[in-house]
C-alpha cells in the first residue's frame, strides 16, 4: 500500500469508520469508458465484461484491505478483467493430439468420426428433420427406423434399437427382459469396466437377480444347466473387454449355451462390449467376436458405437424382434434415448460398412488401427526433427519402435507394432537417476499439454513417448512446435 493510501486509511480507521480504499481505485464506469475495456465489451458482451471489471476491483479492494496490497494501476485491472475474460470464454471441450497411441483413449473420446458422419450431423442441427415423422406415410415415425435396417442388414438381426451408451443397452435389456426373475453368468464374466460399470451393479439396478455360475478361471455347460430353474429368466454372456484369463480355464462356447437356453426356455443375452461388424482377421489385426456370430446363437445382443465400430457414444441393441419390441416400450427406453445427432451419426457409419472395400480408407478407427508401421515410422521420422529443433537443449530427442494399444476393452492383451518420438533427460545431467527422470518426464508432458493443441504422450522408463500411430493432423502438430513449448 501506497504511503498516502495508508495515511488515509488510517485516518478512516481512526474516526471509527470503515476503511474504503476504494476511493482510490477507478471507478467501474470509469474502466468501462477506457477503450481497452470497450474492445472487451465488444468481444465478450456488455454483461460479462461488467462482471469482470467488478470481480478485478473487487478482488484488488480485498486484497489491499485482508494484506495490505497496493493498489493495482488502471492497465493491471484491465489485464485481469481481460484474462478472466478469456479463461471465461475459452472452450473447455477442444481438441488434443492424441499421442498415446491408443486408438479407442476413453478420456480421449474413444473413436473419432469420419468426416462425412460429422457433416451429416451438423446438417441434422440447424435443420428441422424427420427424426420421428415418416414421409412416406404422413405421420409419426419412429426414430430408430434411421439405423435400425442397416444394423440388421449388417450383423443379421431381426431386429435393432439405440440407446445412450453400451451400459444403458445392458441395464435395459435386462430391465425390459429380466426384473424381478434370474439371470446366470459365469464367476468368470461379473466384470467391471471402466469404473462404474460393475455387471453385478448394472444387474442390480436393472431389477434381477444374479445367478453366478462356475468359478473365475472354468465354468462348464453343467454349470450353466444346473442353474437354469423356473425363475430364471436368462442366461448372460459378458465380454472380457478388459483383462483376459489365461492358462487352465474353460469357456462354454456361444453355441452351446444358445442351445441350452433354447431347450431350457430361456433367454440367452450376450454383452459383447466393442462388438465389431468385421472379420477384423482379414484387415491383419487379432480376431475379435463379430455380432453377426453372437446373434446366431444369442437372443439379444449389445454392443458399443463407439468402440471398435468407429461411430460416436451410444449403445446398439440387436436381436429377435418380439424381445426388440419389448425392450422399445419399457419406460427406460424414453430415458436412455439417443438425440438426432447419434442417429445422423451412425447412420453415416453404419452405411460406410455397406462398402468394406473402401472402408479402411474411410473409418479412421480402422485406418489407425491398420496403419502400417513403416508409414508411422516415416511420420515419426519426419516429425522428431521439428520436435528436436523446438526443444533444443531441454531434451534428448529419437525415433524409437514401439507398441500401441486398441484400447476401450477391445483386445485387452494385444497389442499393435507401432513408431513414435521419444523425448529423454538430455545427456548432460549423465546417465540420470530414476526420480530425475521421473521429473524430467513429468515436466515435460506438463509443457507439451500448455501447447495451444496439447499434446498427449505415454511414459516409458523414464521417457515420455508420443506413439505417433494415432496423430492424425501432421501439419498441425508440426506447425505449433513453433511455439516452442
Ligand atoms: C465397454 C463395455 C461396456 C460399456 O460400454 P459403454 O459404451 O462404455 O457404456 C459394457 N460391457 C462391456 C463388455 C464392455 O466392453
Amino acid at each position: 500500500m501506497t504511503t498516502r493510501n495508508a495515511s488515509k486509511l488510517a485516518a478512516c480507521t481512526a474516526a471509527g469508520q470503515t476503511p474504503r480504499p476504494r476511493l482510490h481505485l477507478p471507478s467501474v464506469d470509469r474502466l468501462l469508458a477506457t477503450r481497452d475495456v470497450g474492445a472487451l465489451v465488444a468481444r465478450f458482451g456488455r454483461t460479462a465484461t461488467l462482471d469482470a471489471v467488478r470481480a478485478s476491483l473487487a478482488d484488488a479492494r480485498a486484497a489491499a484491505l485482508d494484506r495490505g496490497a497496493e493498489l493495482p494501476e488502471e492497465a493491471v485491472l484491465i489485464g485481469r478483467s481481460a484474462a478472466t475474460l478469456e479463461r471465461l470464454f475459452a472452450p473447455s471441450l477442444r481438441p488434443v493430439h492424441n499421442c498415446t497411441g491408443t486408438v479407442l483413449h476413453t478420456n480421449l473420446g474413444r473413436a473419432l468420426l469420419p468426416a462425412d458422419a460429422a457433416e451429416a450431423v451438423a446438417r441434422v442441427l440447424t435443420q428441422a428433420t424427420n427424426l420421428e415423422f415418416d414421409l412416406e406415410k404422413g405421420g409419426r415415425g419412429e426414430r430408430d427406423d434411421h439405423v435400425e435396417a442397416l444394423i440388421c442388414r449388417l450383423t443379421g438381426a431381426e431386429a435393432a434399437t439405440i440407446v445412450n451408451n453400451n451400459a444403458a443397452a445392458v441395464l435395459l435389456v435386462l430391465a425390459a427382459l429380466t426384473a424381478g426373475r434370474e439371470v446366470v453368468i459365469s464367476r468368470g464374466e461379473l466384470v467391471e469396466i471402466g469404473g462404474a460399470f460393475r455387471v453385478p451393479d448394472v444387474m442390480a439396478q436393472a431389477g434381477c437377480i444374479l445367478r453366478e455360475v462356475g468359478t473365475t478361471n472354468r465354468t462348464h455347460l453343467r454349470d450353466y444347466r444346473g442353474a437354469i430353474h423356473a425363475g430364471t429368466a436368462a442366461v448372460m454372456k459378458v465380454h472380457q473387454s478388459n483383462f483376459r484369463i489365461e492358462g487352465f480355464t474353460t469357456e462354454v462356447s456361444d453355441a452351446d449355451i444358445g442351445a441350452l437356453c433354447r431347450d431350457a426356455g430361456v433367454l440367452m443375452l450376450d454383452d459383447l462390449g466393442s462388438g465389431n461388424l468385421l472379420d477384423l482377421a482379414a484387415y491383419g489385426l487379432p480376431p475379435e467376436p463379430t455380432v453377426a456370430e453372437a446373434v446366431k446363437h444369442a437372443d439379444v445382443v449389445t454392443f458399443s458405437g463407439d468402440k471398435l465400430l468407429g461411430g460416436v457414444q451410444c449403445g446398439l441393441i440387436a436381436g429377435r424382434k418380439d424381445l426388440v419390441a419389448a425392450i422399445r416400450s419399457h419406460p427406460l427406453k424414453r430415458a436412455l434415448r439417443v438425440d438426432k445427432m447419434t442417429f445422423a451419426a451412425m447412420e453415416a457409419v453404419l452405411r460406410l460398412y455397406l462398402d468394406p472395400d473402401r472402408l479402411r480408407e474411410r473409418l479412421p478407427t480402422l485406418r489407425l488401427l491398420t496403419r502400417p508401421q513403416a508409414e508411422i515410422r516415416a511420420l515419426a521420422e519426419r516429425t522428431a526433427p521439428v520436435i528436436a529443433a523446438a526443444l533444443g537443449e531441454a531434451a534428448r530427442v529419437e525415433v524409437v519402435d514401439c507398441n500401441s494399444q486398441i484400447g476401450s476393452g477391445a483386445l485387452p492383451v494385444e497389442t499393435l507394432p507401432s513408431a513414435g518420438v521419444a523425448l529423454s533427460a538430455p545427456d548432460r545431467h549423465g546417465t540420470g537417476s530414476a526420480s530425475r527422470g521421473g521429473r524430467f518426464v513429468q515436466d515435460m508432458a506438463d509443457r507439451l499439454r500448455a501447447l495451444p493443441v496439447p499434446v498427449l504422450g505415454r511414459v516409458r522408463n523414464n521417457q515420455l513417448l508420443l506413439d505417433v500411430r494415432t496423430l492424425e493432423d501432421e501439419s498441425a502438430f508440426v506447425a505449433q512446435w513453433a511455439f516452442n513449448p
